[in-house]
């Protein structure tokens, strides 16, 4: 067999038009433009690029931006009132700080400060415990992105054995959460791994669904899984770089070996990386809309 690919790219195209359309309509029937900012402390060159990226989506989309470009040293209490100032400004419906920030400033205080309405990257607590319980809310965007890949390619979760490789607060916690909520997407018998677990290969081949979300090169080998799988690869790894230093990546799934067995299988890149900033996206229209009443 060799796999269906999940293609994030042409799900995170679908998404941008269709986000394009509600945007336009937005402007002309409730004259309202989704505001978001993207505020980025220090010169991380990673950090950077996703910034740039971002900004330059919301734009492409045509949502209202703005950007904070602030020194490494910048002070605790003057990110907080820039975040303060965000959330007081009717121009800005998602506020969006990028991580990781500097070892002095208090990551948790930075973003429980955001106004959870406005919190569009779906980490603040009332927006975890809200995803935890069911109700409407901000998703994290990547898992919010692989939820949109599984139901726009219609596969079913419903009573599946889904494996969660990675319990980081941004991927393996939530989406295992979101496997587990009793709705379509989710309704999954659920397994989440970690450093910790005693016998991974022993879950990894029960999994009808496995999500990758550790951030080891190529650690899914082909005979860690079984026949029609359908693999979620989160990991962005750098293994190296082209002649022209171009950064070569891999997923946590050794892709070229585990195609031949899985149904279906995200590839990396082009799988669920387009979806994350496609969503952050589409959190900021749904804020603009709660701001505006219209949900
Ligand atoms: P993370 O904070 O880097 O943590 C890694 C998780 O994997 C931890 O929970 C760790 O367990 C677990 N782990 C590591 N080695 C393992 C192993 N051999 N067996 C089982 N579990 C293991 O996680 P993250 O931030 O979610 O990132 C994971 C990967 O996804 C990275 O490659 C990252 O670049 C990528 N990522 C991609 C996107 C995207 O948009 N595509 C977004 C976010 C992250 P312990 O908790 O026990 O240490």
């Amino acid at each position: 067999m060799s796999a269906k690919i999940l293609s994030g790219t042409e799900t995170a195209k679908a998404i941008r038009e269709e986000l394009k359309s509600e945007i336009e309509e937005l402007k002309e029937k409730h004259n309202i433009i989704p505001g978001l900012v993207t505020i980025l402390v220090g010169s991380d060159p990673a950090s950077q690029v996703y910034v740039g990226a971002k900004e330059k989506t919301s734009k492409n989309l045509g949502i209202y931006s703005e950007r904070f470009d602030l020194p490494a040293d910048t002070p605790e209490d003057d990110l907080l009132k820039i975040v303060d100032d965000c959330n007081k400004n009717p121009k800005i419906n998602g506020i969006l700080v990028q991580l990781p920030l500097p070892k002095h400033i208090n990551e948790a205080k930075v973003l429980f400060a955001i106004d959870p309405e406005k919190d569009v990257d779906g980490f603040h607590p009332v927006n975890v415990g809200k995803m935890m319980l069911g109700e409407q809310c901000y998703l994290p965007c990547t898992p919010h992105g692989m939820l949109e890949i599984l139901e726009r390619n219609g596969i079913d979760t419903t009573g599946k054995e889904v494996v969660v490789l990675g319990r980081s607060n941004i991927v393996g916690k939530p989406i295992a959460n979101l496997m587990l909520q009793k709705r379509p997407s989710g309704n999954a018998t659920v397994t989440l791994c970690h450093t910790r677990t005693k016998d991974t290969e022993f879950h990894t081949k029960r999994a009808d669904i496995l999500i990758a979300a550790v951030g080891v090169p190529k650690m899914v080998t082909a005979d860690m899984v079984k026949e029609g799988v359908v693999i979620l690869d989160v990991g962005v790894n750098r293994i190296g770089k082209t002649e022209s230093g171009k950064a070569i990546l891999a997923g946590d799934v050794d892709f070229d070996s585990v195609k031949e067995k899985a149904s279906a299988i995200t590839p990396v890149p082009g799988g669920v990386g387009p979806m994350t900033i496609t969503m952050l996206m589409k959190n900021t229209v749904q804020a603009a809309k709660v701001a505006a009443g219209l949900l």
